[in-house]
């Protein structure tokens, strides 16, 4: 057979199409509904290992998957990495110790697919967080209660991350207060972090209805899938995590607005010259569809869908799809593009303005502006509004710089064309720190 690379772009015929009414085969299927959700916390918090542990327990991965890293683990000396690795299974990243990557993982229970957008703590790996942050419907907060461990996770990295994601749209958080099993499961401390944690997320904006605290230990598996069977343990009867998982509702989905598919990975695969994975945005489509690339703005056709790894005729928001494109050259698709409905493109744009929240002092400067996964330098050229952190009514016109934890309007300008459209949430950053967060006006 000849392979597919040496068809010509325009060669083969056209996929076809069902002309199915998505939105009502999707209200018949009446599946599982999707969530997904970001790991954050403090480096060491534990979040690996307590995912690690999960998917074990969920039977997502076996004992002897985890025992033969358990070995690899302990020829260089980091037995207790073996579950943690469960969620990284390059070497690369293995040898450094450290989770270097959105990794996604998924697991089912009764009613829900759940993908896990992995993000680690490291300083450097925060631009992963955002892209996983700007999929999640929810986060779990993973903090250390071991001795110390509390305190330094809240000068480290804890705020910043509790401020990232609720810029990048997730309001509903679990707190996995993790490690109890090194405090023997003092209640006492439960509470002291709770309360101090409490604080915390009101001052970045979660509401207490959707904030949730359940006392664990990642290593041990208590309190995860299984309720903890210690003795010490038993004054928490409140639900597990992953209770609290099934108990969260993902985010409104725009299944009627226009197609809108952030591409997270592009490959090569033997379906296709251009294979794409991401989540489904907003909109719906199927296999036959026409969708159009931007910024590249070239044509392309869903050959076949796979919605969570498995064929599918049709796929709506909020579900995680791989598509095979026919009829575009792979130099068109970039990971950070978007794909989109070709009767209603997202614009393209290389300014644009921003409600955004200060994380540092802003004035016009260089900025790194991030957007899921899309990175891209650019510049504060003006910051034409001080707003009221609740009205978003304008308290004053061109101020010099804008103070830590106060909201503008700042006007951003680009080094290239990338697409934009209000409602978007983006990133700032400068020197390796997050400056601010906000929304496309
Ligand atoms: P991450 O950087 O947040 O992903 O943290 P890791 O999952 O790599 O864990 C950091 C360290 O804490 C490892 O040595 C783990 O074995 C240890 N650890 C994680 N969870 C627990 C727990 O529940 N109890 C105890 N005692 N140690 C834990």
């Amino acid at each position: 057979a000849a392979a597919v690379s040496e068809l010509k772009v325009d060669d083969a015929p056209l996929p076809k199409s069902r002309g199915l009414d998505v939105l009502s085969e999707f209200e018949k299927s009446k599946g599982k509904k999707n969530a997904s959700f970001v790991v954050v916390g403090h480096v060491d918090a534990g979040k690996s290992t307590m995912m690690g542990r999960l998917l074990l327990d969920l039977k997502v991965v076996d004992q002897r998957a985890v025992d033969k890293l358990r070995k690899e683990a302990e020829n260089i000396g980091k037995g207790s990495f073996a579950l943690a690795w469960v969620l990284d299974q390059r070497p690369e990243e293995r040898s450094r110790g450290v989770t270097i990557d959105v990794a996604s993982n998924r697991f089912e229970t009764k009613n829900t697919v759940f993908t896990i957008l992995d993000a680690p703590g490291h300083r450097d790996f925060i631009p992963n967080m955002i892209a996983g942050a700007s999929q999640a419907d929810f986060a779990i907060l993973v903090i250390d209660a071991g001795i110390g461990g509390f305190e330094s996770g809240l000068k480290g990295q804890t705020r910043e991350h509790l401020l990232l994601i609720r810029s990048m749209g997730v309001s509903r958080v679990i707190v996995a207060v993790n490690k109890l099993d090194m405090v023997a499961w003092s209640q006492e401390r439960f509470n002291e972090i709770k309360n101090q944690m409490a604080g915390f997320l009101s001052a970045a904006n979660f509401q207490d209805k959707n904030i949730s605290f359940v006392p664990v230990s990642g290593l041990h598996g208590d309190n995860l899938l299984h309720r903890s069977t210690d003795p010490a343990a038993s004054w928490y009867t409140g639900p597990t995590l992953i209770e609290e998982l099934e108990n969260s509702e993902p985010n409104a989905r725009a299944l009627t607005n226009p197609l809108r598919i952030t591409v997270s990975d592009v490959s090569r695969t033997i379906q296709s010259p251009v294979t794409v994975s991401g989540r489904i945005d907003a909109g719906s489509l199927q296999t036959g569809d026409a969708v159009m690339v931007q910024p590249s703005g070239e044509k392309a056709y869903v050959k076949s869908v796979l919605v969570d790894e498995a064929p599918a005729e049709w796929a709506v928001a909020g579900q995680n799809v791989v598509l095979h494109l026919s009829h575009i050259d792979p130099m068109h698709v970039k990971v950070g593009d978007i794909i989109c409905d070709p009767a209603n493109l997202v614009p393209r744009a290389d300014t644009f303005t921003l409600k955004a929240l200060a994380f540092d002092i802003l004035m016009p400067m260089e900025v790194e502006v991030y957007r899921g996964r899309l990175q891209v330098g650019g510049r504060i050229e003006a910051i034409p509004a001080l707003l009221d952190k609740v009205t978003g009514q304008v308290i004053k016109k061109k101020p010099k710089i804008v103070k830590p934890a106060t909201v503008a309007r700042i006007v951003v300008k680009l080094e290239a064309q990338v697409p934009l459209e209000a409602g978007q949430r983006v990133v700032l950053r400068s020197g390796g720190q997050t400056v601010a967060a906000g929304l496309l006006e």
